[in-house]
């Protein structure tokens, strides 16, 4: 079902939502197509005059009594994401939690939407800047985290007081209507928040393009879609913020504890099965330490059982869909036709009835080099490539040869090393002995290809506010 101007909406045609698991079908929703679209828009552009002007106190209620009915529903709403999405139980509860703090951040946070003034050269004059809502905006969300995306984005805009129509992955549509049945039912007027799913995006993203009134895009998703889509949008003139894809080098120095760097890297990489935007992508450790932290990784990860993501002691769920098995396989492939080593892993599983879902080995590859694929590629899979170093000057520029820029990771006990590559890394956040620098209370994203602009903290409000100055004259 859509959700357009406080209604659940029904389609003319629906398409199924699969368990990634399974294969089997788990629900259908309705396919919209341009004319939801701006349906959509306008109850988004008739709620605005009255939510943008309601108190960020009033607001602020809001978004708390969501944060509490999420909380509430955090085990239902972990359930629903591990059959949709495919993540291990455990994980799909993290990402509810997580989701749930973005409501709880801006819902504090929409009280501190502060302006200024500014002294004046002339002694008649004065200055007062004010932040004020952007207008309609446009989201679109991937299915890896579906439904801490969708909160990222609505928290804040929902703070400065602007309305939304947001378009859902269209793998994870049932966790994007768990989200918005929470929205409707604490009360917000009809037409603040809007969900069009669709099977074929393009219609979608076009009609919320062409329209004059809406006056933001915020996409989350791949480089190659946010390139498009952030084209387009500037072009009319739109504010543009873009959360996109990435190449993370995951850095381990001869002074660091292989051991406790494996666990990490273990850990980090392996996170929803790899699907992550901040997933290392090359795993760059210095010569004298490969042999123990190669053994550590390779026996942690050769432990990794691979299943439903409800059975006990999985780590490894299915991939989303089959070209995404495919694209993984071909990468690994690839390397080892270029000489990489597998240490674990390597193939598709499809033994123990796994055959009925998408899933691939936890994989470690040896000996990866720059000419492979999976080198300059994002995997969005199950696969760790180790590359190894000798020094520093020489990873710095390596770890930064991508068109890439979203999350680095360091592991060091030298303050002074740790300080020198955190600040030349060109990416937008940095792990220092950490594999999780992310939290609702910190900005989140990407430099160079990677994105625009920042989710999360102060600054994601900022997205979400034009700035406007009064000049008054005394
Ligand atoms: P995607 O293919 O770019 O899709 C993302 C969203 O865009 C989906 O809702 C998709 O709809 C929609 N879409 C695709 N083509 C479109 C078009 N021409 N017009 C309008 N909408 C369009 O990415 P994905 O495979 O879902 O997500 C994985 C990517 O997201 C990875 O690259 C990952 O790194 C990135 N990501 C980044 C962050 C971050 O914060 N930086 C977070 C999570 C994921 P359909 O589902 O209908 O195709």
């Amino acid at each position: 079902m859509h959700y357009i101007n406080g209604e659940w909406i029904d389609g003319a045609s629906e398409f199924v939502v699969t368990d990634p698991a399974s294969g089997e079908e788990i629900g259908r929703v309705a396919d919209g197509g341009a004319a939801e679209a701006t349906a959509a828009v306008d109850a988004a552009d008739a709620a605005f005059a009255d939510w943008s002007t309601t108190t960020a106190y009033q607001r602020s209620e809001k978004l708390y009594a969501a944060w509490q009915l999420m909380t509430e529903r955090h085990e239902d709403l972990a359930k629903l994401m591990t059959s949709e999405q495919g993540k291990p139980i455990k994980a799909a509860r993290n990402e509810v939690k997580y989701a749930a703090d973005f409501l709880l951040w801006y819902a504090e946070e929409a009280k501190r939407i502060y302006g200024e003034t500014i002294p004046s050269a002339r002694a008649d004059q004065r200055f007062m800047v004010m932040r004020q809502a952007v207008g309609v905006c446009a989201a679109i969300t991937p299915w890896n985290y579906p439904i801490s995306m969708l909160t990222r984005k609505l928290g804040p805009a929902l703070a400065a007081g602007c309305t939304v129509v947001l378009k859902p992955a269209e793998q994870t549509p049932l966790c994007a209507k768990a989200v918005f049945e929470i929205f409707d039912e604490v009360g917000l007027p009809p037409g603040v928040v809007n969900m069009v799913n669709a099977s074929d995006p393009v219609p979608i993203g076009d009609a919320w393009l062409e329209d004059d009134r809406v006056r933001k895009f915020t996409f989350t998703g791949s480089t190659e879609v946010g390139k498009l889509i952030g084209g387009r949008a500037s072009a009319n003139v739109k504010r543009v913020s873009m959360e996109l894809g990435g190449h993370a080098p995951f850095i381990v120095f001869d002074d660091a504890d292989p051991v406790h760097a494996a666990k990490g890297a273990s850990l980090v990489k392996f996170l929803n099965t790899g699907q992550a935007c901040i997933s290392p992508n090359r795993i760059y450790v210095q010569r004298s330490i490969a042999e123990p932290f190669l053994e550590t990784l390779t026996q942690r990860v050769a432990k990794m059982q691979a299943g439903s993501g409800f059975t006990d002691g999985v780590s490894i769920g299915p991939l989303v869909d089959e070209p995404s098995v495919a694209k993984v396989e071909r990468q690994v492939n690839d390397a080892v036709d270029k000489g990489a080593r597998v240490l674990t892993g390597g193939e598709r599983l499809t033994t123990d009835g796994l055959d009925q879902g998408n899933f691939f080995a936890a994989t470690v590859l040896a000996d990866v080099t720059s000419d492979m694929v999976i080198h300059s590629e994002e995997t969005f899979g199950p696969v760790a490539p180790v590359i190894i170093f000798d020094d520093e000057e020489d990873i710095l520029a390596k770890a930064n040869d991508t068109t890439y820029g979203l999350a680095a990771y360091i592991y060091t006990r030298d303050v002074s090393r740790a300080w020198r590559i955190a600040e030349g890394l060109r990416f937008g956040i940095i792990g220092i002995n950490d594999i999780n620098p992310t939290s609702a209370a910190a900005p989140f994203g990407g430099v160079k290809e990677s994105g625009i602009g920042r989710e999360g903290g102060h600054v994601g409000l900022d997205e979400y506010l034009d700035t406007k100055l009064v000049g008054w004259s005394v």
